[in-house]
């Protein structure tokens, strides 16, 4: 790669850096065993950040982990079953993979559309329009 190659890439991510730049971080899940429930303590805090609708996140969670689940009146997500957090971590990732992180860009500044009654995934920071994984 040249200088000029170089220049362009600096100046194609400043705009990033300018506006604050700090790397994408989701809370790990806190997990713990309650009974034969599996009780996920900032879930809220997850969802938080991901700005998604905990609705949706909890319909992809039970479908990956293949169980049912609520969300209490405390904002915490119960599974029934016993799960590692490493499996909860994992899923978490996927649902980030699938419906936040734009496939083009790789920015988490995303929103869900509904397109001709298909939900896809806007990318606020390129613009793109990316299909999502049916859960
Ligand atoms: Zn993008």
């Amino acid at each position: 790669m040249d200088y000029e190659d170089q220049l362009d890439r600096a100046l194609e991510q400043s705009p990033e850096i300018a506006s604050g730049g700090d790397r994408f971080e989701v809370p790990d899940p806190e997990v713990r065993p309650e009974g034969n429930v599996t009780v996920w303590e900032n879930f809220e805090a997850v969802h938080d950040r991901l700005a998604r609708d905990p609705d949706h996140l909890m319909r992809f969670l039970q479908s990956e982990l293949g169980t049912s689940a609520q969300i209490d009146d405390r904002g915490r997500a119960r599974f029934t079953g016993d799960f590692k957090q490493q499996r909860v971590a994992d899923a978490l990732e996927a649902y980030v993979e699938g419906f936040v992180t734009c496939s083009e860009c790789g920015s988490p500044d995303t929103r869900l559309v509904d397109e001709r009654g298909t939900t896809v995934l806007k990318c606020d920071a390129c613009g793109a329009i990316s299909s999502v994984p049916d859960i």
